[in-house]
This record gives structure tokens, sequence and C-alpha cells, in this order.
């Protein structure tokens, strides 16, 4: 089937990598340049989510576990496996005992693909393993492994798969206008383009393009904000922090030599500038300040990123939106919403499934 595929995020990559190895003639269109948006602006972590467990979003995180360890496979230069600490404080938000069940949960879920099994440390061996770490009333910590990656470039990495099985990639080549027998129009020429399917992979702008021509979009989106700081070195571990006083998480991650702190859950529209906002900056250093000695203030920010979560609709608060996806066709349109990036090879196949389903 010859199939176009809307958006050169990582979502779209991924399907239009999938739909190629299926033997489909695939085009991929996107309006600027690949790997510039939402999947470049992560906190680079391959990850099952396991703050999701306390959601319940078992499915999810099981996945994404499972994909963690593939990517890390596939990829090796362009991912590591990544210690993580989780100190816990005497006057703490979650109870040394409810980590335990999570991270045996995610170890468990893990399965035979698991990259390394959790352990406690006592607060003399966090100091060890994070010098810099406030110490007063830290009673030690949870020892766990994640993935990390370097997203734009792992992205790329599966533009250059997806080439390799034919996939044509048109950059700079915003689609204006769909309908739903599969046809396009692009920006630049104002012909209609015909295929057998059309997927609508265009994260976070997934909708407007449907409202752009005259469609009603079949899925709300939750369209939330996230900013990330880098900062001076810290520690060779990475740090998932309790925001005081919430039931947020914030990451504090070696990153290419820098700390990467981040992130925020801030609503927004499209029609705003997708950046970071003064208050976000004060908010991110004021929790790195509450858990390090060393103070960092704006003057020591090296570089600062934002990104748009596009999330299933529907929640009321942004912390709890779910991280799953969803696909709904449109006559012979298919419209792909929310997800992660580690689960985007997932997503994938999800849409050649349906794909298939649909007749193809
Ligand atoms: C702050 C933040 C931190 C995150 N951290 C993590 C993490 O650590 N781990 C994890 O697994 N996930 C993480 N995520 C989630 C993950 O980044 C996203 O789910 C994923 O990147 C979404 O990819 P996408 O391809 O759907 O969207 P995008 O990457 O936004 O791609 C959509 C593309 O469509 C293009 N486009 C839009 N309209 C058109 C049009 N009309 N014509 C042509 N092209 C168009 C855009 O230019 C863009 O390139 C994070 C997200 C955010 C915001």
């Amino acid at each position: 089937m010859k199939i176009a595929v809307i958006g050169g995020g990582i979502n779209g990559l991924t399907s239009a990598w999938q739909l190629a190895q299926a033997g489909h003639q695939v085009q991929l269109f996107e309006r600027d340049e690949l790997m510039k948006a939402t999947s470049a602006a992560s906190s680079k972590l391959l990850h099952g989510g396991l703050r999701y467990l306390e959601q319940g979003e078992f499915r999810l995180v099981h996945e994404a576990l499972q994909e963690r360890r593939w990517w890390i496979k596939k990829a090796p230069k362009l991912t590591r496996r990544l210690p993580i600490l989780y100190p816990i404080y005497r006057d703490g938000r979650r109870p040394r005992w409810q980590l335990k069940i999570g991270l045996s949960l995610y170890d468990l879920l893990s399965g035979r693909r698991g990259i390394g099994r959790h352990r406690w440390l006592n607060a003399v061996q966090t100091i060890r393993c994070s010098p810099d770490i406030q110490a007063e009333g830290l009673l030690g910590s949870y020892l766990f492994f994640d993935g990390q990656m370097q997203d734009q470039q792992l992205g790329l990495w599966v533009a250059e798969q997806a080439k390799k099985l034919g996939v044509q990639i048109h950059e700079h080549c915003p689609v204006v206008e769909v309908d739903t027998e599969a046809r396009l129009r692009l920006g630049s020429d104002g012909s209609w383009l015909h295929f057998d399917r059309v997927i609508n992979v265009a994260g976070p702008w997934s909708n407007l393009l449907l409202e752009q021509s005259g469609i009603v979009p079949p899925q709300g989106i939750d369209l939330v904000r996230g900013s990330h700081l880098l900062l001076p070195p810290v520690s060779r571990y990475g740090h998932m922090l309790e925001v005081p006083g919430e039931g947020r998480i914030v990451f504090v991650l070696p990153y290419q030599g820098q700390t990467l702190l981040g992130t925020t859950e801030v609503r927004q529209t499209l029609a705003e500038p997708i950046r970071c906002s003064e208050k976000e900056r004060n908010y991110l250093l004021k929790v790195y300040n509450h858990y390090f000695i060393s103070q960092r203030n704006i003057s020591d920010i090296q570089r600062e990123f934002a990104g748009v979560r596009p999330l299933l609709g529907g929640s009321a608060e942004a912390t709890r939106a779910s991280r799953e996806y969803a696909m709904n066709w449109q006559g012979q349109l298919l419209t792909v919403t929310g997800g992660k990036w580690t689960t985007a090879r997932a997503l994938a196949k999800h849409v050649l499934e349906q794909v298939k389903f649909s007749g193809g």
C-alpha cells in the first residue's frame, strides 16, 4: 500500500520504519526538520516510568520496560544504563515500604529483560554516590536502573533505518490539509497527493491539522509543557526527587557532562511559545536547592529547553494524565495521539496492526 506519515518526531519515524518493514511504500512529511520538536525535548529517559505504577498503569509500564531494553540493546552507542537514586528523608511523602513495593513490581514487570535490580543504600552509601546531596534527615536511598538516551540522535538513527528500507522522507514539507479519503495537500504547491492510507502522527499538532482540514478530532489532547535546565555537573548518579509538598517528581540526571534538571507540567495552547518560563526556572531551581548543598541560581543555567506533551485528553490534573496512546480511524485517515518516547516502537507496531485490519 502507499502510505503517508505526517510528522517526523519519534512516533512518525518509528511508524514509517515499521510500515516499510512490512513492505508498504511509505512517504513521511515533516514541516520543519526531523526530531526538532517534542521528541528532542524529553528527559532523555528510556524508562518504564516508576511513578506511573502509583496510577495503576501496569500495561504501559510493562510495555515501556520491555522497550527500554530493546533500545539499549539495538543502539548501544546512543543509549546507556543509568543508575538512579531515590533518596528517602525523614519528612518524605512516600515511606520506604511503599517505594520497596513499587521497585519490586518494577523489577518484576521487567522480567527477563531487566537491566539491574534495585537495592537499598544507607545514608553513608548514598552520600558516597552523591557527595553534594543534603545529609540532614537522610535515611538512605533506593538505587535502581533505567535507560538514558541521546533522544535527537537516536531518532535520527531510526530515520536512517527507515530510509534504508525505502522510506522517502520530505523535510520542510508542511501538510496543510488532509481528508478521510487518504489525500493530503502540501503547503508548497497546493495540489492533492493520493495515498491508500494517511497516518497523522503530528504529536501536539495532530488535532490542529484535523481542525484546519474541517475534521472533528476524534480524541481530545491535553497540551502540557515540560521544561528542563542544564546545570554544572553534580554526580555520576541520577536522582529521582519528590517535590517538597507535592506528589510530583523531578529528575536530576547526569547528561553529557552536565546536569539535566526537569521537568515541569504547565498547560498551554499551541498559540503560545514553547519555552521555559521564569516561574518554571525558579520552581526547578528551588527543588534542586532543597536537595543539594551547592546552591544554584539563574546564572548557573547553561541551557534550557521545553517541549509540549500531547497527552490523552480529559484529566483534571496534568500530573495524573495518562501516558497511554490512542488510535482513531476516520475513513482512510488514522490519527495517533499520546504515547511516550520509550514506547514509540510499540506504538508503531500498533499502527501497523491497524493498517492490516483496515485491509492493508
Ligand atoms: C518535557 C518532556 C519530557 C519527556 N520525557 C520523556 C522521557 O524521558 N522518556 C519518554 O519515554 N518520553 C518522554 N516524553 C514524551 C515524549 O517525548 C513524547 O511522547 C514524544 O516525543 C512524542 O513524539 P511525537 O512524534 O508524537 O511528537 P513530536 O516529536 O512533537 O513530533 C511531531 C512532528 O510533527 C511535525 N508536524 C506538526 N504538524 C505538521 C504538519 N502539519 N505537517 C508536517 N509535519 C508536522 C512537527 O514539526 C514534529 O516534528 C517527554 C515529553 C516532554 C514534553
